[in-house]
């Protein structure tokens, strides 16, 4: 437990109405009492309740703001101390003068960055993950990734990473027992014991991983290319998905000068449309999809939207398309679905197969939904279920669960080999430690620092 107390602003400084300074520690009941006037004192009232009152001066008493305080008695609060948050209505300089008064009691200093939720999890309050969560919440920019970190935030993740490592402990206190009293049935017992639990474990650190893609995806958005020859409607396209879905449409500053990405929410599915000048709006599509940022957008894409046109037979210009696209993740849209078919759809089928296909017509506004599924059966497996959001998407995490997972079977291996138990022993060690440092339990102490150095300060 931390001897001393510290406050610190909670909310955004700036013309908001209402600002939060928040208390926590030992002294922060007592020390507010004396700053604050409210019936009855603060170190009388109960936890978890609202007082309304003065803060005033410490030295001449003079009456400085009216507050509202909310109390919370540890370890029923955030930091699992004592907290007590004083509401004030905002201004910068109201809020400044509280603070100042705050600070100038005994045994009260200023927070450091993010040292709330660090005492949080100091307490035993919250695991690391659920810490890390908190950054991701401040930063995140997009419902999915807010309630993605929330769900992380809630200790979903944190639940199975902790079932993960239970599994790993058995498998470690049956080979020490086995280290321990060694016989000869019993180690051909452990060989299959050791194969069945890693393999158990690989497997969830596998469906783990898993999400980990699509929590990227979520989070960043799939890079969608359109590409097509002159006039099969991309332009129309592009306008459907950026107008009909609630485009969150940003202009962002790309490395290149005339690169811009929009972002479209496909059903929940977010797509960054890549509009490069050589793709998109050049009307010779094929002599220019030679220059090499157009290749380079092809290469960077997660997804290829390439675009035919059911009214025309197959022109050579889509044959080349056709090679330069091949191999990539991509998605064919035949598109004027509306007209006459003219289009030689076997050939297209025996070379992207039948399931990448969709037919649309844009214009018609028919196919949308298909278009939809299609991209969700590439990149989530089927539907994206909204309900289950628990995504691994920190990177810090991903690679402690690939380390885990590599010494699993390391530890497989080793034992279909007949080395002996003590060796295999460190790798199961090794997994679980690599599995503890993502929950923080076996996290040292720099790492703890520098992952708390990222927060804000008043978190
Ligand atoms: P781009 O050159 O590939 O960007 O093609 P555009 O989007 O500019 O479309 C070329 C022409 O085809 C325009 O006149 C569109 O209105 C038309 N068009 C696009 N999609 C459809 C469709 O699904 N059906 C029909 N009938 N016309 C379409
Ligand atoms: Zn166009």
């Amino acid at each position: 437990m931390n001897n001393d107390t510290i406050a610190a602003i909670a909310t955004a400084v700036g013309e908001g109405g209402i600002a939060i300074i928040r208390v926590s520690g030992p002294d922060a009941i007592a020390g507010i009492g004396r700053i604050f006037r409210s019936k009855p004192p603060l170190q009388d009232a109960d936890s978890h309740t609202l007082h309304y009152g003065h803060i005033v001066d410490p030295h001449s008493g003079d009456k400085i703001e009216e507050v509202i305080v909310t109390l919370m008695r540890g370890p029923r609060s955030f930091t699992a101390e004592d907290v007590v948050e004083i509401n004030t209505h905002g201004g910068v300089i109201a809020v400044k003068k509280v603070l100042d008064a705050v600070l100038q009691l005994d045994g009260i200093r200023i927070a450091e960055p993010g040292e709330f939720t660090k005492r949080a999890f100091l307490n035993g309050r919250i695991d690391l993950m659920q810490a890390e969560a908190v950054i991701d919440l401040i930063r995140s920019k997009s419902d999915r990734a807010f309630s993605i970190a929330r769900k992380q935030a809630e200790g979903t993740l944190s639940k199975r990473i902790k079932a993960l490592r239970q599994t790993v402990i058995e498998l470690l206190a049956h080979i020490e027992v086995n280290i321990d009293y060694p016989e000869h049935d019993v180690a051909e017992m452990t060989a299959r014991y050791i194969r069945e639990q890693c393999g158990n474990a690989i497997e969830e650190i596998d469906r783990l991983l898993k999400t980990a893609n699509e929590g990227k995806i979520l989070r960043e958005g799939i890079m969608t290319a359109i590409v097509g020859r002159p006039n099969v409607g991309k332009s129309s396209l592009m306008n459907v998905l950026t107008q009909e879905n609630k485009a969150i449409v940003t202009d962002i500053p790309g490395t290149t000068r005339d690169v811009i990405e929009e972002y479209v929410s496909l059903n929940g599915i977010p797509l960054k449309l890549m509009d490069t000048a050589g793709i998109r709006e050049t009307e010779d599509v094929v002599e220019r999809i030679g220059v090499e940022r157009s290749r380079n957008a092809l290469e960077e894409a997660d997804l290829v939207l390439f675009v035919l046109n059911y009214n025309e037979p197959l022109h050579e210009d889509d044959r080349k398309l056709m090679e330069l696209v091949e191999g990539r993740p991509v998605i064919v849209i035949v598109n004027k679905t509306d007209l006459p078919g003219r289009l030689d759809m076997s050939e297209i089928e025996e070379r992207f197969g039948k399931e990448t296909i969709v037919r649309m017509s844009v214009v018609a506004e028919e196919g949308m939904d298909r278009l939809e599924e299609a991209i969700s059966r590439m990149f989530f497996e089927g539907e994206l279920d909204s309900g289950d959001l628990t995504y691994v998407s920190n990177v810090r995490h991903i690679a402690l669960l690939k380390q885990a997972k590599q010494s699993l079977l390391d530890a497989i291996e080793a034992s279909d080999a007949g080395i002996p138990i003590d060796v295999i022993q460190i790798d199961v060690r090794s997994a679980w430690e690599a599995l503890g440092e993502i929950t923080g339990d076996t996290a040292g102490d720099s790492l703890i620092d520098q992952i708390f150095s990222q927060f804000c300060l008043g978190k």
